[in-house]
């Protein structure tokens, strides 16, 4: 290779970093550092910045891509209907348990016995008995009386509340529209970025999704976050009709009790695995890192857990976006994937789960193709795909090796690179199954995938052309 040719970028490891952009990371060189590091997926959080900082980073980011010539997904994180309270005279009041606070529609600024709530569906909604938490379940209160347009809760525990913190209602469905006015806004502009992703928020039921898919209309793939009980409840319906899923736990921890969540985790990213959707283990993974250079051994776990279980991706928010070591974060969760990976018992767990097979010849084609190149030790796994279902079919397979996805959609290689083992690159279209042989066995070698007197596995579908018509599988070796 000569110094003029880039030399790709290739990870060691299968499972995918997706890092969140914030005021820690906003210039062309931290994100470039940051890629290096380890980050194959951005977030952009729409609950924070203005639309122009956004942009700002969509076009760092494409400008990466060339430079680096790697895709990078970007994912547009809606806010979400978040309920609030409102502001207080001082700021914040002492909280003290057994007090009474009324929560009300008033918008002038709360005390220490009334505070603004300015939800009236939530006030209509809530009966005595139920339970209101604020600030991440920091302050815990009883609903125990009511009027038409006020609520009177008792603070059953917590010290402090301050202003706009955050509210939730666990186990309640919420008579609340799934999409603010402020995300059908941010959606539009996050459309015309080019985005790759759309993330919703505080997803409720199937209808929820089914809206937002509606607007987006295909100009992006569609991620719902469960952070409700309601949103597991109705799981499947959900997982139907959405792209992707993000387990956001920061939420969901406060709308749940915290000792359920690890179970639930082991189970969505199972059930969203046998989909073939990609997953995202999200919230307060390096946590400490926002502050410290280093993770506690407790976070380390937490990351190499989720690697565990099998999910496609970890992700990191405030530890990239706000907090002081972004780089450091990337690299030790980069490293402790890479570690978890190598590890046998991972292999086995991975091997041992295996999604069952669709009765069609894609799925066959592919699962033959993942048995093949473990017999022979092949150094990748190769689709042509346009529309990235055989490389998803190839990823929920969970195979050792790098699945090398090669696409005449910039918009695929680019969604395709949330996805476990995936390699996505941007290739001119082919026409013959020997130009894709051909094209497969080089861009292994340029990719730095494969060496020289190694071999890949190659799936396609023949004639080309036809979306999901996988139906070929052929062994090759690079020269
Ligand atoms: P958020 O979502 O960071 O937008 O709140 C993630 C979560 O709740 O875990
Ligand atoms: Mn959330």
């Amino acid at each position: 290779m000569t110094s003029t040719e880039i030399c790709p970028l290739i990870r060691k490891r299968q499972t995918k970093i997706v890092a969140t952009l914030g005021p820690a990371s906003a210039n062309i060189e931290m994100i470039e550092k940051l890629v290096l590091a380890g980050v194959d997926v951005v977030r952009l959080n729409f609950s924070h910045g203005e639309h122009a900082d956004h942009a700002a980073r969509v076009k760092i980011i494409r400008g990466l891509e060339t430079k680096l010539a790697r895709p990078i997904a970007i994912i547009a994180d809606l806010q979400g209907p978040k309920l609030r309270v409102g502001r207080f005279k001082d700021g914040s009041i002492t909280l003290t348990a057994g007090q009474k606070l009324r929560l009300d529609l008033d918008k002038t600024e709360g005390d220490d016995t009334r505070v603004n709530l300015p939800h009236p569906e939530i006030i209509n909604t809530l009966s005595p008995g139920a339970f209101i938490l604020c600030d991440d379940g920091k302050v815990r209160m009883k609903i125990i009386d009511k009027g038409a347009d006020f609520l009177i809760a008792e603070v059953v525990s917590g010290t402090k509340l301050s202003n706009n913190k955050g509210v939730n209602v666990p186990g309640v469905i919420l008579p609340i529209p799934a999409l603010t006015e402020k995300d059908r806004k941010d959606l539009v502009a996050a459309l015309d970025m080019g985005v790759d992703w759309v993330a919703q928020s505080f997803v409720q039921r199937p209808e929820d999704v089914a809206e937002a898919k509606k607007l987006i209309g295909g100009r992006a793939a569609l991620m719902a976050k469960i952070e409700k009980p309601s949103a597991i409840e109705l799981f499947a319906g959900i997982l139907d009709l959405v792209d992707g899923i993000m387990l956001a736990r920061g939420d969901l921890g406060v709308e749940i009790p915290p000792e359920e969540v690890p179970a639930l985790q082991k189970k969505i990213v199972r059930q969203v695995r046998q989909s073939g959707k990609p997953i995202i283990v999200a919230t307060q993974m390096l946590e400490s890192m926002i502050e410290s250079p280093a993770p506690t051994r407790a976070e380390a776990s937490d990351v190499a857990t989720a690697v565990y279980d099998g999910t496609d991706a970890v992700m990191l928010s405030a530890e990239t976006a706000a907090g002081k070591y972004p780089i450091e974060s990337v690299s030790i969760m980069d490293r402790i994937c890479q570690h978890v990976e190598a590890d046998d018992l991972y292999r086995r767990i991975m091997d041992a789960d295996h999604p069952d097979a669709d009765t069609d010849a894609s799925d066959a084609i592919t699962i033959a193709a993942c048995q093949v190149a473990q017999t022979i030790n092949a150094a990748c796994i190769t689709n042509y795909t346009s529309s990235g279902s055989t490389t998803l079919r190839t990823a929920r397979q969970r195979p050792a090796m790098p699945i090398l996805c090669l696409s005449h959609s910039a918009q695929t290689t680019r969604r395709l690179m949330l996805s476990y083992g995936v390699h996505a690159v941007y290739t001119p279209d082919v026409t013959s199954f020997a130009d894709a042989v051909k094209m497969a066995t080089e861009q292994a070698a340029i990719q730095g995938l494969a060496k020289k007197g190694q071999r890949l596995v190659l799936t396609a579908g023949v004639p080309f052309g036809t979306p999901g018509s996988t139906n070929a599988l052929r062994v090759a070796w690079v020269e």
